[in-house]
């Protein structure tokens, strides 16, 4: 897949402040404050940077972490992983497969069938409902 490639100049101009630390400076919204925390309106999640499809709200469910959390991405290629050694823990950062932007962490703790808790930032996501 192609990626976006855009200047922090560009990104800055076209994104809202916590959408900019969250997506480009790999920030981390508040537990409870997003927009999606308790949102299970039927529809698509898509990147808040280039809107790339991420998450499909079947897949979204109350972790009670405050933050969004999904148990799969939309797509095999949806979102890149990567290993995140900052803050001193060893966790797995998710990051938009298309831009490279920085949605959340994901942790082998879901109580799903896939085992898997995608924790979402709800600045990175943007929901069309269906
Ligand atoms: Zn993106």
């Amino acid at each position: 897949m192609e990626k976006i490639k855009k200047t922090e100049e560009q990104w800055r101009a076209e994104l809202t402040p916590e959408q900019y630390h969250v997506l480009r400076e790999k920030g981390t919204e508040r537990p409870f404050t997003g927009e999606y925390d308790h949102v299970f309106d039927p529809g698509t999640y898509h990147c808040a940077g280039c809107g790339a499809e991420l998450f499909s709200s079947d897949a979204k469910y109350d972790s009670g972490c405050g933050w969004p959390a999904f148990s799969a991405p939309a797509g095999g290629d949806a979102v890149d992983e990567e290993t995140d050694t900052s803050f001193g823990m060893v966790r797995t950062e998710v990051m938009c497969a298309a831009c490279g932007g920085h949605l959340g962490h994901v942790f082998p703790d879901g109580p799903h069938p896939t085992g898997i808790r995608y924790c979402i930032n709800s600045a990175a996501l943007r929901l069309e409902e269906e």
